[in-house]
């Protein structure tokens, strides 16, 4: 029979907060599980750090200025055609339970899935609202509980003479990290802060300063679980127009200053604004891996299940994020960037057939590719408009010699009110990252004559992984920056994306 695909997703889930991965910040057993039995993905990259558009190229391997899902706004057209469809026209049964955040009603609603049930938009972690086949319910419990709940729900109904493709997409942990109780007391110690959390932004394109996503800054009350005191004036600005959310202040003077708890009501000082700084990176990292632990652990019960039913050996098994997230790093939450930490996306597979246990890739690949490589499991014809490859050989071990090795990545919603992220594209290859901030507006470079001047940086990431250092004028690298642009331009013509550069 044709295996099984079933498609973990969470949503904001950074490669550094997933144990194998080595960083050490937790401790994630059941996805270090798969990557144990199967293959780490190193250098897995999205195309759009951002939730709406990275759906859209996952489900239908295709780029954003493609598929019209360009921004977190963006709504997909229901009748492109997608993977779903394929392998369900292909005898598979398909599912997609848990975050869409595609678009909702008749026009934008899942299709190519026999069942799906959704969150709608965002979605809430407690007694979350789902939209079942149409219809509006809402479900006691914990999001990610019940999301795992119906995905098993569903695989013990199906029918079992067919093969089945699911999608079982995780709500966490997005903000504003609201964990399960039950993991109150993990993570009591501090985590290590990043080496980056104090960056400064010189040497680079002015975009890293003006990101309004900085922890000690732009983080707030709501995304801590913390509220003001009670009758006091409030202070900080909102979060954005219309919200009753602030920012939490770093204010000069502390002596009156103090943050509350929004359950216990217990009550925090601080002496320094570095100890505040430092009190709110806690506070964050915890309650962000709090969200993982719950996943984890639902993980582990979808894997009990494929055991219990002999299906392990034809499942193929993935863990990925829409996205990576930074956490702590340059100071930051939140993700957007090309920079590294929210452009790769974590992702580990399994596959007892195909894949050797304990393996680990550093070859390029990017989500586009998704729905290619399962076509190709699935033993399936890759449709021509898809703009990814499939990735199997390099899962199995035999690499092409001319497998591209170049990541594609363009985020365009343009300085945004919520973060002010700057719009940019760029490419990155296994030594290299070349990124231009064309810093003139949401749509197309050029179509704001009037807007500010635009930038070029140039990372050395084998000599500069942090990305501190824009090489793009050092006069060492301006062979580099020669090859990059070729290499930027060639990709853009190939996938039809935007005028070349000279
Ligand atoms: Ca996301």
């Amino acid at each position: 029979m044709k295996p099984n695909i079933l498609f973990i997703m969470a949503d904001d889930h950074a490669s550094k907060a997933i144990s194998c991965y080595g960083q050490g910040i937790n401790h994630t057993p059941h996805i270090d599980r798969i990557a144990n039995e199967g293959m780490r993905l190193d250098h897995c990259y999205v195309t759009n750090s951002i939730c709406t558009p990275s759906r859209a190229s996952i489900l239908c391997g295709t780029y954003n200025h493609v598929n019209g899902v360009v921004t977190l706004d963006s709504k997909i057209n229901k009748h492109l055609p997608n993977v779903a469809k394929h392998l369900h026209t292909d005898g598979y049964q398909t599912a997609m339970i848990g975050k869409w955040h595609l678009g909702e009603g008749s026009d934008h609603e899942p299709s190519g899935f026999d069942f799906w049930s959704v969150v709608p938009g965002q979605g809430e972690y407690f007694d979350p609202e789902m939209i079942e086949m149409g219809e509006h319910i809402r479900v006691p419990g914990y999001a990610t509980d019940i999301i795992t709940d119906k995905c098993l729900d569903w695989l013990k109904a199906r029918d079992e003479s067919k093969p089945f493709f699911m999608m079982c997409h995780h709500k966490a942990p997005h903000r504003s990290w609201e964990y399960d109780r039950k993991y109150e007391d993990l993570y009591t110690e501090d985590v290590s802060l990043p080496d980056t959390f104090e960056d400064d932004y010189k040497n680079r394109a002015k975009a890293a300063a003006a990101a309004k996503m900085k922890i000690d800054g732009d983080i707030t009350y709501f995304d801590l679980g913390l509220v003001q005191p009670e009758g006091g004036s409030e202070i900080g600005e909102p979060s954005f127009v219309g919200s009753s959310d602030r920012k939490i202040p770093t204010p000069s003077d502390l002596s009156t200053f103090k943050l509350i708890d929004k359950d216990t009501g217990e009550v925090f000082r601080f002496e320094t604004q570095q100890q505040l700084a430092h009190f709110k990176y806690q506070r964050y990292i915890k309650r962000y891996l709090r969200t993982i632990a719950s996943i984890d652990d639902n993980v582990g019960r979808m894997l009990d299940y494929l055991d219990e039913e002999g299906l392990t050996d034809n499942t193929i098994v993935i863990y990925t994020s829409d996205q990576g997230f930074f956490l702590g790093e340059h100071g930051w939450f939140d993700k957007r960037f090309m920079y590294e930490e929210s452009f790769q996306m974590p992702f580990v597979i399994r596959y007892p057939k195909a894949i050797k246990a304990g393996t680990v890739c550093s070859d390029i690949v990017c989500n586009v590719d998704f729905a290619p490589t399962f076509l190709d499991y699935a033993g399936s014809t890759v449709p021509n408009y898809m703009q990814g490859a499939s990735f199997r050989p390099l899962l199995e071990g035999n690499t092409p010699a001319d497998w591209p090795q170049v990541a594609y990545h363009r985020y365009w919603m343009h300085r945004d009110q919520h973060h002010n992220a700057y719009a940019h594209y760029g490419v990155r290859n296994q030594r290299y990252k070349l990124i231009y901030w064309y810093n003139d507006g949401f749509d197309l470079p050029g179509t704001n004559p009037g807007g500010e001047k635009p930038e070029w940086e140039l990372f050395d990431c084998e000599k500069d992984p942090l990305e501190l250092f824009n090489c793009y004028s050092d006069p060492a690298y301006a062979g580099i920056v020669r090859e990059l642009t070729d290499l930027l331009n060639s990709k853009m013509r190939e996938i039809g994306d935007v005028p070349a550069h000279a």
